[in-house]
C-alpha cells in the first residue's frame, strides 16, 4: 500500500497495514535494544541532548508513529522544545518519558563511555536500519526519515 499517512489523519490510514507495519516496527526496534543488552552506560542523557549530540535520531514514519502512540497512551501532548536543547521526549528526571518506544537511532547510539564487548553490532545494525527502511519505503515510496526534532516541531509541539 502506498502513501500511508500516520500523524495527521488516521481515518485515511489503512487500519490493519497500519497495525501490521507498527508491529513489525516494534519487533525491530526490540532486535535493535536486544543487540545492545551486552552494553552498559553511565546514562547522563548527554545523547539526549539533540542541539549538541552528534548523531540526533533520523526517524521513519513507523518509529513517529510509535511515538505519538506513547504519547497518547500517557495522555500528553507534543511537548514543546527545552531550553537546555535536550530532547523534549526527556523527563526532568533524565530519563526517556517514551523509553518503550524510543526511535532506532536512540536505541544504537553508541557512546564512547559505553563498557561491554569491544566491538559495536555494526553489521546486524546495518541488516535491521535496512528492514526499517524496507518496511517504510515498502508502505510509501515517498517515506523518508526526518530528525527527530523536526517531526516533534512539525507536529506542533
Ligand atoms: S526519544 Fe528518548 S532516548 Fe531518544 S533522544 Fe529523546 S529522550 Fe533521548
Amino acid at each position: 500500500m502506498a502513501n500511508l499517512r500516520w500523524d495527521d489523519d488516521a481515518d485515511e490510514v489503512d487500519g490493519r497495514a497500519r497495525l501490521t507495519a507498527l508491529e513489525h516496527t516494534r519487533r525491530l526496534l526490540a532486535r535493535a535494544a536486544a543487540l545492545y543488552a551486552p552494553f552498559s552506560c553511565p546514562a547522563t542523557a548527554e545523547c539526549c541532548v539533540l542541539a549538541t549530540s552528534s548523531r540526533p535520531p533520523w526517524v521513519w514514519p513507523t518509529e513517529w508513529a510509535l511515538v505519538l502512540e506513547a504519547l497518547k497512551a500517557q495522555g500528553r501532548a507534543v511537548p514543546g522544545p527545552r531550553a537546555d536543547g535536550a530532547c523534549r521526549l526527556l523527563g526532568d528526571d533524565g530519563r526517556c518519558t517514551i523509553y518503550g518506544a524510543r526511535p532506532f537511532g536512540c536505541r544504537t547510539f553508541f557512546c564512547h563511555r559505553r563498557t561491554g564487548p569491544t566491538h559495536e553490532p555494526t553489521a546486524a545494525v546495518h541488516a535491521l536500519d535496512d528492514e526499517l527502511t524496507r518496511l517504510n519505503v515498502g508502505l510509501d515510496p515517498t517515506a523518508a526519515p526526518l530528525p527527530l526534532e523536526a517531526r516533534l516541531r512539525s507536529a506542533g509541539g
